[in-house]
């Protein structure tokens, strides 16, 4: 077993799966060849089949799925024809699943490992930022120590630039493209991969400074007594983007909560439009509501399962602006153009939309009410990198169109990079830094932002290699 020898050989590989009383095709014909001491990338939207392909490698199907063609050949033994006892016998002992918990974390990542050594290696995935690197590097060094060989599915394009010696693009259950990752990442041949990669460049253009729209200023907020934000200065100019990033529990959100009224602060003030903005949400007027929308991360939750789009959308239109009959359906009809869906989606319901198109509604809603100032907060952490990409171009395209202010809540250093003018950095309640995207993404960073900004891989296959180096030279 010398590095470089085939280890996995899947050739025309096809499944189905049951569904709607029929058996529909999910993997329509795949090839794929892993050697000794590679690591595959798997990329695709979600249902492109990255997960039967990545479970069929160990010769798994999951319930409601058959194999219905094609060979899978592990080191010689082609697992497609194994008993189930037989293919136990591999399980665990020769390859592993390690699946992340869906429930941990809205960004899942399977990884499919080789084992070849006696010894059962054990990966404990945690969610929390800062351990991604450590669980990367460390994947990385079983497959070379061990010359064994991993597959790594994933949705997100960073991780599988550090990851992966190759990578193969699916879609509809059918194979894009596959290539070295370098090659893949500075010369995608296909029109798909291509747009793939294209979202990660998405640039925003600068805006002109402005006065600011919102001005929060020295703001103690507390649940219950327990004080969760301590003086904490944010200022946001007029048609910008201000990131607001930070750790789960730094308390992003709450500062959202105290700018839309729902937690009056204990002390402190909150500038709008020149004009101070009374802190609880039942004294200001209908006006002042209407200006600031906010949109959530669970489009699921926000809205009610048994309202139609033209419902969701409707109520606004008519509490805020008081349209009705006629001249409200026609602005329905307007708004779902201008999030880029269809009108025959009106009579839809929350269940009969796709995770992005959820968000679009959700969208939509917001702009119903005519705002100046939308909070985002962490509107795309729950969606496919792939349709992230499309709902930060909306929300880019509206901003320019509209002149709105985006308060963008998010613990994607990424998106921080495509969409901000200025970035609020918070850590334990606290803003840490407020400054220009540019001058707070350029050392010298404070402690806090250094480490913020070191736990978040970038499209740049070097930058694990890179951390580490530094890492250890520290
Ligand atoms: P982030 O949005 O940055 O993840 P949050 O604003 O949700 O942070 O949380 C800040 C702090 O407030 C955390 O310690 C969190 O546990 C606490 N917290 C958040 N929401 C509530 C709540 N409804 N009741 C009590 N404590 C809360
Ligand atoms: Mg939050």
């Amino acid at each position: 077993m010398s590095k470089n020898d085939i280890l996995l050989d899947i050739k025309n590989l096809k499944i189905e799966g049951f569904s709607d009383e029929k058996w529909h095709p999910i993997v329509k014909g795949v090839d794929l060849t892993l050697r000794r001491g590679q690591i595959m990338g798997l990329i695709g939207e979600s249902g492109a089949g990255k997960s039967t392909l990545g479970l069929a490698a160990m010769g798994y199907t999951q319930p409601g799925c058959r194999i219905t063609g094609g060979e899978i050949m592990f080191d010689g033994v082609d697992l497609a024809k194994l008993s189930e006892g037989k293919k136990r016998e591999y399980w665990g002992n020769r390859i592993t699943y390690v699946a992340q918990s869906a429930a941990a974390s809205f960004n899942p990542a399977h990884r499919l490992i080789d084992q070849t050594t006696a010894s059962t290696i054990r990966f404990g995935i945690k969610p929390e930022m800062t351990t991604q690197v450590e669980v990367l590097t460390a994947m990385r060094k079983v497959v070379e120590e061990f010359n064994t060989a991993a597959i790594y599915i994933t949705h997100d394009l960073a991780v599988v630039a550090q990851m992966a010696d190759f990578i193969k693009v699916l879609r509809h259950g059918n194979e894009v493209e596959e290539a070295p990752t370098r090659d893949m990442l500075s010369a995608p041949k296909e029109d798909y991969t291509k747009s793939l990669w294209s979202v990660r460049a998405l640039e925003k253009e600068p805006t002109q400074e402005q006065t600011p729209i919102l001005e929060i200023k020295n703001i103690d907020a507390a649940y219950s007594k327990v004080k969760v934000l301590n003086d904490v200065n944010i200022s946001v100019p007029r048609g910008s983007t201000v990131a607001v990033v930070g750790e789960s529990g730094s308390g992003k959100s709450t500062t959202a909560r105290v700018i839309t009224g729902l937690l009056p602060p204990m002390t402190g003030s909150i500038e709008f439009d020149g004009a101070t903005l009374p802190n609880k949400l039942e004294d200001r007027t209908k006006e002042q509501k209407r200006r600031i929308q906010m949109i959530y991360q669970m489009a699921d939750t926000a809205m009610n399962p048994r309202q139609t789009v033209r419902e969701i959308i409707g109520r606004p239109l008519e509490f805020y602006l008081g349209l009705s009959g006629a001249a409200r359906e026609k602005r329905v009809v307007e708004l779902l153009k201008m999030i880029e869906l269809d009108e025959r989606f009106i009579d839809r319901l929350p269940s009969e939309l796709s995770g992005g198109q959820k968000q679009r509604i959700c969208i939509a809603r917001a702009l119903a009410a005519e705002p100046d100032f939308i909070i985002c907060d962490e509107v795309t952490s729950a969606l496919d990198q792939i349709v992230q990409e499309g709902i930060l171009k909306l929300l880019m395209r509206l901003q320019k169109e509209l002149n709105l202010t985006y308060l963008f809540i998010t613990h994607d250093i990424s998106t921080v990079k495509a969409i901000s003018d200025q970035v609020v950095v918070m850590n334990l309640g606290q803003v840490v830094e407020q400054g220009k995207k540019d001058d707070v993404f350029s050392p010298p960073h404070p402690e806090y932002t250094e480490l913020l900004l070191s736990s978040v891989p970038e499209m740049d296959p070097d930058w694990l290699t890179n951390l580490n180096k530094v890492r250890q030279a520290s």
